[in-house]
């Protein structure tokens, strides 16, 4: 099974949509195995966004996402990473197709509500950066016996 990396931006705690955002996981089927609410610190957030540090907007993007505390969540499942990056949804919320986090509960491309990992290599280093490995859990989950198939539950 795979882990990746959410974060709920300043926009969901600020809109009261964390419930939302969290139960649209849940009932997707997805484990959660690590929650902290946390304020972004320029040294993390640089690091965190590396790859938008020559983007005109990488500034006002710091400011964003330092402007009220975050939860970062790590989601858990078979192909977890792909399965998240697809209920958010595209990165400008205006285009996210409907259904999605972003495309029905978002309007920007800065304030789109949710971050996620892109990648499995991705996700594992920003689990890390998020995470300490005594904050997150390994459980049973009694409803993977209907989420996932036999052979699907051993991956
Ligand atoms: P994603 O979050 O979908 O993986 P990126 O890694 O490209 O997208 O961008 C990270 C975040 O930077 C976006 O989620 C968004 O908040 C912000 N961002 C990206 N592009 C723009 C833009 N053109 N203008 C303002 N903010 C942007």
């Amino acid at each position: 099974m795979e882990r990746t990396l959410v974060l709920l931006k300043p926009d969901a705690i600020q809109r009261g949509l964390i419930g939302e955002i969290v139960g649209r996981f849940e009932k997707k089927g997805l484990k959660l195995v690590g929650m902290r609410m946390m304020r972004l610190d320029d040294v993390l957030l640089k690091e965190h966004y590396s790859h938008l540090a020559d983007k005109p907007f990488f500034p006002m993007s710091l400011n964003f996402m330092m402007s009220s505390p975050v939860i970062a969540m790590c989601w858990e499942g078979l192909g977890a990473v792909n399965a998240v990056r697809i209920l958010c949804g595209t990165t400008n919320a205006r285009e996210a197709d409907a259904g999605s986090i972003r495309g029905d509960l978002a309007m920007s491309i800065q304030c789109n509500v949710v971050h996620a990992s892109d990648s499995v290599e991705n996700a594992n280093i920003e689990v890390k950066r998020f995470f300490k490995k005594e904050d997150l859990f390994d459980y049973k989950k009694s409803e993977y016996l209907h989420v996932y198939s036999e052979d699907e539950r051993e991956k």
